[in-house]
């Protein structure tokens, strides 16, 4: 489809690594009501992840009001086998350590808890979720009943 001729070279590179950062990354936005959707505000039960990202970025907009204290969301990826135990020792810990047990090598990758109004994201390096099946969710005390999806590489 690209022209050989440098202007269209160089637009074609331009559109491909325009893709490629898109491709790498997803957007959701979280509520007060406990929920999270994607952009178009459709549920997430699996976001597909393409094996030849490096990373894979999730970006998400708390849109709500609430302080985190109360209506807190995260990130949270970790093996499906591993988040039961994730949550069960993270409520221990409360939110000041955003329910999540400190340096938890069960924890893939985890963003910072945000209130309303609050962005965060989190970066996965995609080698590490490619055995097995892995889990986004958040690890707000109750929240991951709601707010949990899987991680589809592809
Ligand atoms: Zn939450």
């Amino acid at each position: 489809m690209c022209s050989k001729k440098l202007f269209f070279a160089l637009l074609c590179g331009l559109a491909s690594s325009v893709w490629a950062a898109d491709a790498c990354s997803f957007d959701i936005k979280s509520t007060d009501v406990m929920t999270w959707t994607n952009m178009a505000g459709k549920p997430i039960p699996v976001i597909t992840v393409p094996a030849s990202c490096a990373n894979f970025t999730i970006n998400m907009q708390h849109i709500g009001k609430m302080p985190k204290t109360a209506m807190g969301h995260n990130v949270v990826v970790v093996k499906s086998s591993d988040i039961k135990g994730v949550i069960k020792d993270g409520m221990r810990y409360g939110i000041s350590k955003d329910y999540l047990k400190p340096n938890d090598k069960r924890v893939v990758a985890a963003s910072k808890m945000i209130g309303g109004g609050e962005k965060t994201s989190v970066k996965i390096p995609v080698a590490k979720i490619k055995d097995g099946e892995y889990l986004f969710f958040c690890s707000f005390l109750g929240h991951d009943r709601k707010m949990r999806g899987k991680l589809e590489v592809k």
